[in-house]
């Protein structure tokens, strides 16, 4: 994998789900790691701590039909799309002025539109300036829709009834209308001239898989064409934020932590921050999920890696993590300025880690 990522020069790109409650956040995110399990290479593997990997290959099997409208020749090696949606967890991928996810996806049920949690999303988002594009969820419940079986929206569309397209569109105007009045300029994707202007509306069904080709191409071609500078692969020591604090039965505490820059070894010198302050201690153990073939699996079986290079979800084993925070960031120093300086970072930005640890 090192060597695949080197080559390509460019990581994958780290993506949230968010949006209301019943939207359809959970049922979407498995659909897109089932699809991954089954369409992946034989070894290549898509599970990870917190997190699932979906590998270029599957993006161009699934895109396969796209090809004609949207040429996009993938340089990036795949997609992270963080497994726990919503609020919550999006709190902990802080990152200085910003967040650790490059790209997010707003969950909104086409036939119930905005809801309370779909609007506290946005402005999340919009606080942390993180871009999105709109899944517009379960459109096989538009009355008369018949699923087809494609992961191709533009394809599945072409052979609906005629009203059936019109009342898509009256959906998805909708929620033009409902961004607009937000202050975002929206539209169906296959009718955007500009992304850079205009926030994508993607009609999904998370239950039958269409549309998932076009979600996929469309969060791999942007994150691509407009974030080059941001995904580029540095070769140095690693930095990352925990995503949770957990204590494992005959090891001890853990971390679970996405490190989004750099490589993470063995005995890395690691600083993070903690309840009663900055914690400096040394990496014994990284762990990831084995390789499983059933996605349905619970992701308890554990095997030990000596590096592993961003983007990914690992767990680590360390002494002294019992008091880690939840939030807070990672940083891997190479020498003891470095302690000094990544210490003092780090306490700078734990008072408000520590803020929102105390209120969950
Ligand atoms: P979450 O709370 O946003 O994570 O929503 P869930 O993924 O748990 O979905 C809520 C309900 O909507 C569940 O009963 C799902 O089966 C159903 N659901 C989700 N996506 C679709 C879809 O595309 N079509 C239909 N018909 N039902 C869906």
């Amino acid at each position: 994998m090192s060597q695949q990522l080197q080559s390509r020069r460019l990581r994958q790109p780290i993506v949230v789900v968010l949006g209301h409650v019943d939207h359809g956040k959970t049922t979407l995110l498995d659909k897109i790691r089932g699809t991954a399990v089954v369409k992946k290479e034989p070894g290549e593997m898509t599970q990870e701590v917190g997190a699932s990997f979906v590998p270029t290959s599957v993006i161009e099997k699934i895109a396969e039909p796209l090809k004609k409208t949207f040429p996009i020749k993938l340089e990036i090696p795949g997609l992270l799309f963080i497994d726990t949606p919503g609020h919550e967890l999006f709190s902990n991928l802080r990152r200085r002025g910003g967040s650790v996810a490059d790209i997010a996806i707003l969950v909104v049920d086409i036939v119930e539109g905005f809801q309370k949690q779909t609007y506290e999303s946005l402005e999340i988002l919009r606080s942390r300036k993180v871009p999105f594009l709109v899944a517009a969820n379960k459109i096989d419940r538009i009355p008369g829709w018949k699923p087809i079986d494609t992961y191709s929206l533009l394809e599945s569309i072409k052979s609906q009834r005629k009203d059936v397209q019109t009342q898509l569109d009256n959906y998805v105007y909708r929620l033009v209308g409902q961004l607009a009045e937000l202050g975002f300029n929206a539209d169906r994707f296959d009718r955007i001239r500009d992304f850079t202007k205009t926030v994508a509306i993607v009609p999904v069904s998370a239950k039958t898989g269409e549309g998932i080709a076009e979600l996929l191409a469309l969060l791999a071609g942007l994150t691509q064409n407009y974030m080059k500078t941001k995904l580029r692969f540095a070769e140095g020591p690693a930095k990352g934020v925990i995503l949770e604090v957990k204590e494992l039965q005959g090891l001890g505490y853990t971390i679970d932590v996405i490190i989004y820059d750099g490589i993470l070894k063995k005995n890395d010198t690691i600083i993070i921050g903690g309840l009663n302050g900055p914690i400096v201690t040394k990496v014994r153990s990284i762990l990831v999920p084995k390789p499983l073939q059933d996605i349905k699996v619970v992701k308890t079986d554990l095997t030990q890696i000596d590096e592993v290079y961003a983007a990914a979800g690992v767990k680590i084993y360390a002494p002294e993590l019992e008091n880690a925070l939840a939030g807070s960031p990672l940083f891997v120093a190479e020498n003891e300025q470095q302690v000094e300086e990544y210490k003092k970072i780090i306490q700078e930005e734990i008072a408000s880690v520590k803020y929102y640890n105390a209120n969950i």
